[in-house]
């Protein structure tokens, strides 16, 4: 049976987690030293390894021979953490479980020793969606946690959660993986599967996965899922039924330098790809909204929620327009937008808005 990559290829032990060098190496090493905190915040968005890091963790603290800050596998405690109904390590989704009553009865339960290893984990996923009540009832667990416990909280979302929380926990923010490292991973898992692929397709993968490693193997899942073993780049367009990025780039540049041919060469490929108008027109949008944040902030990595190398490029290409023409050709693209939904003939729609966007200044000076 054909099992989801994301799960086959979920890290095991500290080593094989992608992109998070220095919190994995932080808390191997506290693994190695026995010094082990109460509570752990682990933020960042889905798909960066929080809640594998926090499996790893859970299981590492336990083990009765550490490899390297890693869980051994080997050892009776780590067979028996490796059991889905152990009783030590609890993982608990608090989008579905936020009520007080849920939270009171972990606490009356925290006082039991663990059964295998030294220390019972409480693995507490999307966190800041408890209410007022189950936050104050886990504070009180958190202010005098027994000795054996430890929780490890995650979330998308850190500034939903109360400072008084916060205040009690390591916190690391997990990052977004940049592309060169999910590409790379993805190259490995292909490999090892003996999946054929074509650059191309893993480059369009890896740009709308946006940083993140599940996104990127479900969406490799679903290509795969289509051909005959092989990663194709026309079934990656299939599947994502967006704009490959680099596309976007591209016309912008033809838009910046210009290049009325360049423009409609790569509209007419798309169009061939059967792209919806629609999606185009609204990629092209995000990508100039994109430059003129990029343009113009500096955090830009919170606002863009996008990897760093991405940002990078951006910030490359925003350089080579002026604050007005990327608020302009966001304007320009962005009306097309709803007029495309009655369009008889959506590509001369599109065509216009690119035409415009290129003669802007030429019209601007006639008037
Ligand atoms: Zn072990």
């Amino acid at each position: 049976m054909y099992q989801a990559l994301y799960r086959k290829y979920r890290p095991k032990t500290f080593k094989d987690v992608i992109g998070q060098d220095y919190i994995v190496k932080i808390l191997s090493n506290q693994v190695k030293k026995g010094e082990i905190a109460h509570a752990y915040l682990f933020s960042g968005s889905r798909g960066t390894g929080k809640t594998s890091v926090a499996r790893i963790f859970a299981k590492a603290i336990n083990c009765e021979d550490n490899c390297d800050g890693s869980p051994c596998y080997k050892c009776n405690t780590c067979i028996n953490l490796e059991q889905n109904n152990n009783l030590d390590i609890l993982e608990i989704d608090a989008a579905s479980n936020n009520r007080v009553d849920e939270i009171r009865e972990i606490r009356e339960k925290v006082k039991f020793l663990p059964t295998n290893g030294k220390y019972k984990v409480y693995i507490v996923d999307e966190v800041h969606m408890l209410t007022d009540s189950a936050f104050n009832a886990l504070l009180k667990t958190l202010e005098e946690p027994p000795a054996h416990v430890v929780f490890i909280l995650g979330t998308t979302e850190p500034h939903k959660i109360p400072q008084t929380i916060l205040s009690r926990c390591i916190k690391f923010d997990f990052n977004l993986i940049s592309q060169f490292e999910l590409k790379k991973h993805l190259i490995n898992i292909l490999n090892a599967e003996n999946i054929n692929f074509e650059d191309s397709a893993l480059d369009l993968i890896v740009s709308s996965a946006q940083g993140s490693v599940r996104d990127m193997l479900s969406i490799t899942d679903a290509v795969i899922s289509l051909g005959e073993n092989i990663v194709k780049y026309d079934d990656a367009l299939r599947i994502l039924g967006a704009t490959d990025n680099e596309q976007l780039f591209k016309i912008a540049d033809a838009i910046n330098s210009k290049n009325i041919e360049d423009a409609f060469k790569i509209v007419d490929e798309l169009i061939n790809r059967g792209i919806n108008i629609t999606v185009l027109a609204k990629d092209l949008t995000v990508h100039f909204r994109n430059l003129l944040i990029a343009k113009i902030t500096n955090s830009n990595e919170n606002i863009l929620k996008l990897p760093v190398d991405n940002i990078k490029k951006l910030k490359d290409q925003s350089l080579k327009f002026s604050d007005e023409d990327l608020m302009l050709l966001m304007k320009n693209f962005s009306e097309i937008e709803s007029e495309l939904k009655y369009a008889l003939s959506p590509r001369t729609l599109i065509e216009v808005a690119i035409v415009k966007a290129i003669m802007k200044e030429d019209i601007e000076k006639k008037n």
